[in-house]
């Protein structure tokens, strides 16, 4: 880079409150992860609606970097995500636990000396299933597993699972046991990344909600699980339907293109993740011109939940 500094202004916008954080970072890679780790830490102590605006410099490669970790970080909860963890842990099927470092209210001792005998994923829900229980895991916002190496020591672990020669580390997230058969508790057709995912029941289910909003409906993970805010902003964008639009007006042609491109784009999402490059293929999340039209999106926070929704009126349809 050449340059000793970059300053990056990070703009965190919510109702009434405005928060700006700078962060300086230096040239190393060192400095530049410990200012990150701070950063990280001040964004998971607040709300979950986040913007950034970074200020552009001459510095863009170093931009470019930051960029790419700091989105990955506030999409943790996607499925995909999970996905990739789950494909990521498979060598610890099998493998038996020898010891447990617990941070949580949990009694997570009951896993001392238990072998593992799965791995799956339901949505957000992360699940390590063993003879007679499942731990599962949900990582919330900020959530991270962390294989074989852990965060700096004064971030908190929750949860720790050790074996002969390795280790699971898991942060910020919500832990607790599933006592009954995995079948009775989860609808694996409801995934849509799992191989169960059934596109006509979740037909069936968005016929009892004609007059929830298509924004709505996609996050709900009782029909979609898995899908989060950000494959519902890209998804809404390409098969071009506003957010706003009731659930009962969309034709059903527009369905069958909807729930196609769920399934398309969390793939996508995975192997673009994998790659480390995913923030760079959003064509309507955090941008601020549709590439379609070139004109700017509206950004609105919509919904039961008010997340965060960029949509273009030129392209979209509105059905209402
Ligand atoms: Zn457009």
């Amino acid at each position: 880079m050449g340059l000793s500094t970059l300053f990056i202004k990070l703009g965190r916008s919510r109702p009434a409150t405005i928060l700006y954080f700078e962060v300086r970072c230096a040239n190393t890679i060192d400095e530049r992860e410990r200012a990150l780790a701070w950063l990280y830490h001040e964004l998971s102590m607040t709300l979950s609606f986040i913007t950034i605006r970074v200020f552009m410099s001459t510095w863009q490669s170093a931009l470019a970097q930051l960029l790419n970790i700091i989105p990955l970080k506030l999409s943790m909860a996607e499925g995909p995500l999970l996905v990739m963890w789950k494909e990521d842990i498979q060598p610890f099927i099998g493998k038996k636990v020898m010891a447990v470092e617990n941070n949580t209210k949990l009694d997570a001792d009951r896993m001392a000396g238990k072998t593992i005998r799965d791995v799956k994923t339901w949505g957000k829900h992360f699940l390590i299933c063993f003879d007679d229980f499942t731990l599962r895991i949900h990582f919330l916002m900020f959530g991270d597993l962390y294989i074989n190496r852990r965060k700096p020591p004064e971030k908190p672990i929750k949860l720790s699972l050790q074996f002969t020669d390795d280790e699971l580390v898991f942060y910020n997230c919500a832990l607790r046991f599933t006592e009954e058969p995995l079948d009775e508790v989860y609808d694996w057709s409801a995934d849509v990344m799992n191989d169960a995912w059934d596109p006509k029941a979740a037909m069936k289910k968005l016929k009892a909600i004609p007059d929830a909003l298509v924004c709505d409906a996609l996050l709900n993970q009782g029909i979609f699980s898995g899908v989060g805010n950000i494959i519902k902003n890209e998804v809404l964008f390409r098969v071009r339907v506003q957010p706003l639009s009731l659930t009962g007006k969309i034709p059903g042609k527009k369905w069958d293109e909807i729930l196609k491109e769920l399934v398309t784009y969390s793939y996508q999402f995975l192997e673009w993740r994998k790659k480390g490059e995913f923030q760079r293929h959003w064509e309507a999340n955090a941008r601020k011109l549709c590439p379609r039209d070139k004109v700017p999106f509206i950004k609105a926070y919509l919904g039961k939940d008010q997340r965060r929704s960029f949509y273009c009126t030129e392209c979209q349809v509105l059905y209402r």
